[in-house]
Parts: structure tokens; C-alpha cells; sequence
């Protein structure tokens, strides 16, 4: 279809159907859209793709995105050292600190466990979970892994692997919408299941 566009539109279809939940519906409805927005926007949209691109990257310590190594949360001091809460994506992690009640560290998976797609325990951020444990004073271990068969088995796996660390494993409740991702869960619902989470 995009064969009837001019070719920089139909580049930038290309563009953005790369995007995740985008189709080429979408993708030329944002395309026609940026040929009307005037050009110092298209131009600080441009800058802000490539700056998130060349200014991120992943905290070496909790694998979570950041501008700085070790990120914000790993610096601050003032966390509760004890506990680490274990979640897949670092979207997972905004979700948690929206909700402000969570105040220890966090460990980033990106990623889940998941036999069908070829990801193993090694493929995702579980052996640098382990160091941390043997390196630092933890006494709990919470596992916000998303309620669906890949966090579920993920975190079955992880409980599994660090109970003779000799810490507290605990997963947050049910409640969460079954299936779901834990950035969907709204803040009270995401603070009742961090409320109610149980040693596993
Ligand atoms: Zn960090």
C-alpha cells in the first residue's frame, strides 16, 4: 500500500509501523499528522527520539533505564536496603513508585521467562539478582512479576532459586487483574496487592 505514497511518506509509515500496537493504519494517520505539524516541532520530536536513544542506558546495578550509572532509586540512600522488588520492564517500576508506597530498591528482569519464545533464566537479569542477594543486606525479596503465565513461572522460578539465600520471598496478591500487565494496574489496586502479598 505504501507504494502509492511519495517515498518520504512512505518511509515514515515504515518508521513508525516498527513501533509496538502500530499498524499501517495507524502509522499513516501519524504520518499525514506530522506533515501538518509545523516544522520546529517535527524537528524537537526528532531530537527527543534520538536523545532518549543516545542518552539512556541501563543501571548497571538494578538494570532499570537511566542518564546515570547507577540510576536516581540505586543512589538514594535514604531506601529501605532490606528489600528488593523483583519486576519485569522498567515501566513496571514507574507503576511502582507512581503508587509512593513502596520505598525499597528495585531489581529490572527486562523480561520474563518463557519457554514458547526461547527465553530461559540466563536470557533475563536473574544471575545479577543472585550477586546482589550475596552482596547486600536484603531480607526480602518482593516478586512484582506481571500476572500472567510467563510472570507467574518466572517468579515460581525465582522463589525457587533464592530460598537458600535464607530471605523472605514474597509475591504481591492477586487482585491484579489476571493476564494483565502490572503498568495497567491502577495505584490503589497495585498498593492492595503490594499490601497483601504473600511469602511464596
Ligand atoms: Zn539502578
Amino acid at each position: 500500500m505504501s507504494m502509492y505514497y511519495p517515498e518520504p511518506v512512505s518511509k515514515l509509515i515504515e518508521g513508525f509501523m516498527k513501533l509496538p500496537g502500530i499498524g499501517p493504519k495507524t502509522a499513516s494517520r501519524l504520518a499525514f499528522h506530522v506533515l501538518t505539524m509545523k516544522e520546529d516541532d517535527v524537528l524537537d520530536l526528532a531530537k527527543a527520539l534520538v536523545n532518549a536513544k543516545r542518552q539512556l542506558s541501563y543501571c548497571s546495578v538494578c538494570h532499570n533505564i537511566t542518564d546515570v550509572d547507577p540510576c536516581h532509586i540505586c543512589r538514594d540512600k535514604r531506601r529501605d536496603a532490606s528489600m528488593i522488588c523483583v519486576v519485569q520492564e522498567p515501566k513496571d517500576v514507574v507503576a511502582m513508585e507512581k503508587m509512593r508506597e513502596y520505598e525499597g530498591y528495585y531489581h529490572v528482569l527486562q523480561g520474563a521467562i518463557s519457554p514458547m519464545d526461547g527465553i530461559g533464566p540466563e536470557d533475563i537479569r536473574i544471575p545479577d539478582l543472585l550477586k546482589r542477594l550475596s552482596d547486600e543486606q536484603v531480607k526480602e525479596v518482593i516478586l512484582a512479576t506481571n500476572p500472567n503465565i510467563e510472570g507467574e513461572a518466572t517468579a515460581m522460578y525465582i522463589s525457587r532459586l533464592i530460598k537458600p539465600f535464607g530471605v523472605r520471598v514474597t509475591r504481591i496478591a492477586h487482585g491484579l487483574p489476571v493476564g494483565g500487565d502490572l503498568e495497567y494496574a491502577d495505584e490503589v489496586t497495585l498498593s492492595k496487592a503490594l499490601e497483601g502479598r504473600r511469602e511464596v
